[in-house]
């Protein structure tokens, strides 16, 4: 049997006076799916987890098990077993007893042994089941904690970073042993990672998370080619997406082009629906996004329709072997997305002014900030954070790497640091994000159905 589980505005507060760990979360499972939510740590994924097998209770909003209020309900009743990252195994019960624990626990009088040897076979750790847990390798250990959670053949499984504690050669041979047991099993499953990669290898649908708040849900080759905001850009997609400050300028009598800094883009005429969109943003900063596959290496003449030209000059080559990335300066501003990789942590109490005013130093310390030049920082929703500040002066000769544009190549291009290179930026892979760091290009299927 396996469970829908859906949470409807679901919000967390570890103490009444606490910032929301979750905020207003709503999301829907199906029965059989394979959900992966991703997020920066300490963005809530593991508190959600906690709220769904009913180890934390919801401060606000709607648990539903199968579409049924499911809030109360004790955890032993909601049929959930959960993986965590750390094993939790018991240490002083051989493997054997740790997988058949929960049989046990549901009828003490039952033969535990076939389903515990079924179980141990599934995967692969029939030679283990007599020594304890300390004498496996952790990857051993990870699956004898996998066999613990599928013995009891659970409804819903609950898996919490199982894969982290793991070295990187083993965890892609686990991930691919989890996507075909899971499956097997048909079980709705809920797995969390920080880490972009496995998400996308692994899930049906991926959830991001960043500060409490669901960003963007979809499957994962929908959120790499469309991602509703800045955060999901940049989160998603390994070189990251290259993040550059841009002004719209639209004259009149013109043709459009998107102003980098040293360098513009012009954009072809007649204007694409979606670059007619960009109109509004006329004089307006934006953010335009290009990932690494958008721009190669060719000359203007060689310009295919929809690619436009830039230079850059070499910084540097990360060869990979079966690729290259080249970095180029291009003369741009990079804009810096906030919360990637070490977020304030929610649940953590805001820093108290000193006591007698509001202090000195702090006003001190803020002239200062303001006064540094460097790249500035998008933020994309709580009204708390830092706005975006695309008037900052910037000088990018004092920053070093900055305004960079990694650009993929074939292994056999060898670039002299220094060169100047010309490059062709295809219009059709571009992305462009307004000030609160929404996409606006590609136009979001809403913004595409009105008129402009
Ligand atoms: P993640 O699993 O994404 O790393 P968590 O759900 O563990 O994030 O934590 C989300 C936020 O809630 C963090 O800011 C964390 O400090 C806070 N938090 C988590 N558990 C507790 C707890 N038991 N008490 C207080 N704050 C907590
Ligand atoms: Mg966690």
């Amino acid at each position: 049997m396996t469970r829908a589980i859906s949470l409807h505005n679901v919000s967390k507060r570890y103490g009444r006076a606490a910032p929301r760990a979750v905020d207003r979360f709503t999301l829907s499972v199906e029965p059989g799916e394979f959900l992966v939510l991703l997020g920066p740590s300490g963005c809530g994924k593991s508190t959600v987890l906690r709220m769904i097998a009913g180890l934390e209770a919801i401060t606000d909003g709607e648990l539903r098990i199968d579409g049924e209020r499911a809030n109360d309900m004790l955890p032993r009743d909601r049929d959930i077993a959960m993986v965590f990252q750390n094993f939790a195994l018991y240490p002083n019960m051989t493997n054997r007893d740790n997988i058949g624990f929960p049989l046990r626990v549901e009828n003490p009088r039952e033969d535990r042994g076939p389903r515990v040897d079924a179980t141990a076979r599934k995967l692969g750790i029939e030679d283990v089941l007599d020594r304890y847990p300390s004498q496996l390798s952790g990857g051993e250990r990870q699956r004898v904690a996998m066999g613990r959670a599928i013995s009891r053949r659970p409804s819903v499984f609950l898996m919490d970073e199982p894969l982290s504690n793991i070295d990187a050669k083993l965890r892609n041979q686990l991930r691919a042993e989890i996507a075909q047991l899971t499956q097997e099993m048909g079980v709705t499953t809920i797995y969390v990672t920080h880490d972009q990669a496995e998400a996308m290898s692994l899930g049906d649908r991926v959830a991001v998370m960043r500060g409490g708040v669901l960003q963007q849900t979809g499957a994962p080759r929908d959120i790499y080619a469309l991602p509703e905001n800045i955060f999901v850009a940049a989160f998603i997609g390994t070189p990251r997406i290259n993040l550059l400050q841009a002004v719209v300028h639209a004259p009149v009598n013109g043709r459009m082009t998107l102003d980098l800094g040293r360098q513009s883009l012009t954009l072809p005429e007649p204007l694409s629906v979606d670059h007619q969109l960009l109109r509004i943003q006329q004089g307006r900063p934006i953010v335009v996004g290009l990932r690494s596959e958008a721009t190669r290496i060719g000359l203007p003449s060689q310009a295919r329709p929809g690619e436009v030209p830039l230079t850059g000059m070499v910084e540097h080559t990360d060869y990979q072997g079966h690729e290259a990335l080249v970095h180029l300066g291009i003369g741009s501003r990079p804009a810096v997305v906030a919360d990637l990789e070490s977020p304030r942590p929610v649940g953590s109490p805001r820093r108290r002014r000193p006591r007698g005013g509001p202090g000195v130093l702090g006003r001190l310390k803020e002239l200062a900030a303001a006064q540094i030049p460097g790249p500035t920082t998008v933020t994309v929703g709580g009204p708390e954070r830092r706005p975006y500040d695309p008037y900052a002066s910037y000088d990018p000769s004092r920053a070093p790497g900055a305004g960079s544009l990694v650009v993929r190549t074939g292994p056999h291009l060898w670039l002299q640091r220094g060169a100047q290179v010309p490059l062709l930026v295809d219009l059709a892979q571009l992305y462009v994000f307004d000030h609160h760091g929404r996409r606006i290009c590609p136009a979001p299927a809403d913004l595409l159905g009105s008129e402009v």
